[in-house]
């Protein structure tokens, strides 16, 4: 007999976003004359940049040629984009790495689940709530039963404090997704302090990095002193430059980083990703790291920063279009996330068939990312200048 993995059938099922297309598919078959505009998805909208693309056609030719074809890839990824991460992304910021410490792969998601399961079922998982669902998806289909969920609110910035109870595992995520809170320098060095009292492993997720306006805010962790002992980072260029659909990542396991065995004892984590990446991953695509690394030519900074400026002014417009008619918005700045609060007490269920039928206007659901969520809504900042002004004009006249 054929037993499944009983884990899987303790999730919730993922009826957020499916719920929302139903939702949203329900609608436009009953209002075929209207056009639906939905802030409501975290994927990008702008094509990739010219100078991507060319690289990429570049690593086409390539491949069609005897001598210069490449086959299976280095499981690591390769030195010219490692090298090129080492220099732009950290020595520039103060952090100094060894190019062993950073694995390229093909997007943040498979990581940052991939990295749960070098830690044991007993582990005392630490999340926020509201929170990015996958983090929590992963754990329960590891058999994770040990979740602590640190209430991310109004009254506390979206920011939860450090917890009182010990906890093994921390998922900070910086700008966050779904609230756009930004974590400070003081905040990240109470959970550098408070990890390393513990023993305790920080993921930090900074996968919308790139959106980060205030000089004051770390752009990694490891800009804290003694992160590399306690953190693992991931990175993607999913939102940096348009990779959703392209995929390309990286994470970074500083050598220092260790984690205990039973006894005591204490093991590199570096060594142990190592040895599960090359067993269970296949290595990013040649193409996809010579597109990645053409991100950071001067012509692709300028190209990628083009595309997220777009992004921002979305963003701001959002932001301060709502709060002029009187809504609370949280996020926004240094994010692409709107984490608006539902007037009068909405639910947020409630706020989204009104927007829906109303305005037709799509957004998700804050409870759809954790009990806190409930009274809030997120709104993108990824769709068109056009669509995202008429998408606010159709909301503040609904509301006015
Ligand atoms: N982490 C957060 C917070 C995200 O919002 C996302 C994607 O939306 C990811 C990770 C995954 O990104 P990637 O496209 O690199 O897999």
């Amino acid at each position: 007999m054929a037993n499944v993995n009983e884990n899987f059938l303790n999730l919730k099922n993922d009826y957020l976003f499916s719920k929302v297309t139903d939702k949203r598919n329900e609608y436009e078959k009953n209002n075929p004359d209207k056009k639906v505009i939905s802030l409501g998805i975290g994927d990008v909208s702008l094509p990739l940049a010219p100078v991507v693309i060319e690289a990429m056609h570049k690593a086409v030719d390539e491949m069609s040629k005897k001598e210069t074809f490449r086959g299976y890839g280095i499981v690591q990824g390769y030195d010219f984009l490692i090298e090129r991460i080492l220099d732009v992304e950290y020595k520039k910021r103060g952090v100094n790495l060894d190019k062993d410490e950073v694995f390229i792969a093909a997007g943040s998601k498979g990581d940052l689940a991939g990295i749960a399961e070098l830690f044991s079922e007993d582990n005392v998982v630490a999340l926020m709530d509201p929170v990015y669902p996958a983090y929590r998806d992963t754990n329960i289909m590891l058999g994770r039963n040990n979740l602590v969920y640190l209430k991310a609110t109004e009254e506390n910035n979206f920011t939860p404090s450090i917890p009182k109870e010990h906890v093994d595992i921390i998922y900070l995520c910086s700008p966050n997704n779904p609230t756009g809170t930004v974590l400070t320098r003081k905040q990240l060095e109470e959970w550098v302090q408070y990890a390393k009292e513990n023993n305790a492993v920080i993921f930090y997720d900074s996968v919308y990095e790139i959106f980060i306006d205030d000089e004051n805010i770390p752009h990694s962790i490891y800009e804290i002193e003694g992160a590399k002992e306690v953190a693992v980072e991931f990175r993607s260029y999913s939102k940096l430059a348009g990779f959703t659909g392209v995929r390309c990542s990286f994470a970074v396991v500083p050598k220092e980083l260790k984690a205990y065995r039973k006894n005591g004892e204490k093991i590199e984590l570096n060594s142990l990703w190592r040895r599960r990446q090359s067993t269970k991953f296949g290595a990013a695509a040649y193409i996809t790291q010579r597109a990645a690394e053409a991100v950071y030519t001067d012509l692709g900074q300028k190209q990628i920063r083009e595309n997220i400026k777009y992004y921002k002014e979305n963003a701001k417009y959002i932001k301060e279009e709502l709060e002029k008619v009187g809504f609370t918005v949280y996020g926004g700045v240094s994010s692409p996330y709107i984490w608006l609060k539902t007037p009068n007490g909405m639910k947020s269920w409630d706020f989204f068939d009104k927007l829906l039928n109303e305005a037709a206007v799509v957004g998700t659901p804050g409870v759809g990312f954790g009990e806190c969520g409930e009274g809030y809504f997120r709104l993108t900042a990824f769709s068109s200048k056009e669509d995202t002004k008429e998408a606010v004009d159709r909301i503040i006249k609904l509301f006015k």
